[in-house]
């Protein structure tokens, strides 16, 4: 009989389910949309609920549509929106309130306040994580301190908290496992990565009692059997991972210093680091790439706000173009950006800058520049903010970035990855499978039920589909930077 790894990958709009077969290649997909629930402004909820029904029918109808059984599948692996918080019984597994999605800024201020009494550097220490509403531990405490009754549920060990792996594990083995993995406890700002465990004076400062917390284990072992009904077998869930931990370990950056980035609305790129944290000075995130047969490996991490989401401003906001795809032969219809520099600052920049109050901004328009210019514009924006993180990597840990592995939906665009590698003097490589974020899970899924035998074996099934290599001399080079880098400083501190 066949077998096969299902991945369920609970992305921040959509539940997919995708099954693997032992080539890494994708024999099926089913996805559906869930709600966007926004209570307040800047306040961003999903109901958990939804999360979980959505995602136990994606996984149904996948496996139906290829024809099989839960017993054609080998083992699950579980990637998914990072962050995002959780709360729910104990006993009953009902929620307490819905999830509180990465994206909401409802703790802005409490985190501010943590900045501002000092607790930056001793977070930062045992964390690896800047100070932000982003990570879980600040959303946990709101919970506890807002919905009637929960401190004191808290306290008596009653309730559960979890980011959303946690969650799906729960519902998949009927409240028998409350666990998580040791990328997804990385990113609460209650877990210390240096010793592996959830750190009490963290759990102090944010109040929330260690009872609540889900055991913490590898990305890659056997959690549990399933025990829905759903399956009509058990199936045991074997790899968890954050997304973006899983795309590294999809991409194979399997060796210190090899890096991969992601082209999806923002851009994420993440580098190995090895068996030690490199705690940066350019404010990235240190965080933990994987847990993997007793070891664990360390990345270093940076995200753009505005990736391919510029392209869509172009198209949906400025009417310049129909398709996103149409960027890449009107950028090519122009020599070069003509002196036309865009800073997607719409929402502010992340790192290495980190400026909420920067705004978006066109430099340099002459009477001849056109909407090519401005489209070519937008695309070198995405290629400066990415360099410009290769750059802050390269000081923090001292490693030369000689090649960088790419996907995500923008990558298709062939104009975008050159113009990469030309500002990165560095070899870009596109791989084949570009569902590195499903197959990096199926990947650890599978390692722990001996469906592949090692990493040498997936390191063979990783292949290219098109490498781009430097093009541009080394003063152009430096020109076009430095032009960026004084459009970013016009585009800093606007709406302060
Ligand atoms: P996400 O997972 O964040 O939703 P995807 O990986 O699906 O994103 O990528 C979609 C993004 O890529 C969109 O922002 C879109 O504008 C951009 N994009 C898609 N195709 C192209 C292209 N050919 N050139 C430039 N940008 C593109």
């Amino acid at each position: 009989m066949s077998q096969y790894i299902l991945t369920l990958d609970q992305g921040t709009t959509s539940s997919r389910a995708i099954i693997f077969d032992q080539m890494g290649q994708v024999v099926e997909i089913a996805q559906q949309e869930f709600r966007q629930i926004y209570p307040k402004p800047s306040w961003v909820e999903h109901d958990p609920r939804e999360i979980w029904s959505t995602q136990a029918a994606v996984a149904a109808t996948a496996i139906a549509n290829a024809g099989i059984n839960g017993k054609n599948i080998a083992a699950i692996g579980i990637t998914n929106q990072r962050e995002t918080t959780v709360v729910w019984e104990r006993e009953t597994g009902k929620p307490i309130y819905n999830a509180i999605v990465w994206q909401d800024r409802r703790t802005s201020e409490f985190c501010n306040k943590l900045k501002t009494d000092g607790f930056a550097k001793m977070i930062q220490e045992k964390t690896g994580l800047v100070v932000d509403a982003y990570f879980s531990a600040s959303k946990v405490k709101w919970i506890l301190d807002n919905v009637e009754g929960a401190r004191e549920k808290a306290k008596q060990g009653k309730l559960c908290f979890g980011t959303v792996d946690s969650w799906l594990m729960a519902k998949f083995t009927n409240l028998r496992v409350h666990a998580t993995d040791a990328t997804n406890a990385s990113r609460t700002m209650l877990y210390n990565i240096h010793s592996n465990d959830w750190d009490d004076d963290l759990l102090a400062l944010f109040d929330v009692p260690r009872s609540m917390l889900p055991e913490v284990r590898s990305s890659s072992e056997i959690y549990s059997q399933t025990a829905t009904t759903l399956f009509a077998t058990k199936i045991p869930i074997a790899g968890v991972a954050g997304d973006q931990q899983a795309a590294l370990f999809g991409q194979m950056c399997t060796d210190p210093g090899m890096l991969k980035t992601t082209y999806g609305t923002g851009c994420f790129m993440m580098m190995n680091t090895g068996s030690k944290p490199a705690i940066s000075n350019n404010n990235l995130l240190t965080t933990i790439a994987w847990q993997l047969n007793g070891q664990t490996t360390y990345a270093l991490e940076g995200s753009v706000f505005m990736g391919g989401a510029v392209i869509q401003w172009l198209r949906d906001e400025l009417g310049i173009l129909q398709h996103a795809s149409d960027s890449e032969k009107l950028a090519l219809s122009v020599e070069d950006n003509g002196g036309v520099y865009l800073v997607p600052a719409m929402v502010g920049l992340g790192a290495p800058h980190w400026d909420q109050f920067a705004r978006g901004s066109i430099l340099g328009l002459t009477r001849g520049s056109s909407k090519a210019h401005i489209t070519r514009a937008a695309l070198e924006s995405i290629v400066y903010q990415v360099t410009d993180i290769a750059n802050a990597k390269m000081a923090d840990t001292g490693m030369n970035i000689t090649e960088m592995r790419v996907d995500g939906g923008a990558v298709a665009n062939s104009f975008l990855m050159q113009f990469q590698a030309d500002m990165m003097n560095a070899k870009v490589i596109r791989p084949k499978v570009l569902e590195t974020t499903a197959l990096g899970v199926a990947y650890l899924a599978g390692l722990a039920v001996g469906y592949w035998s090692g990493i040498d074996e997936l390191k063979s099934l990783w292949s290219v589909d098109q490498e781009f290599n430097n093009k541009l001399d080394e003063q152009k080079r430096s020109h076009y930077l430095y032009d960026w880098h004084k459009a970013v400083e016009r585009a800093k501190r606007w709406s302060e």
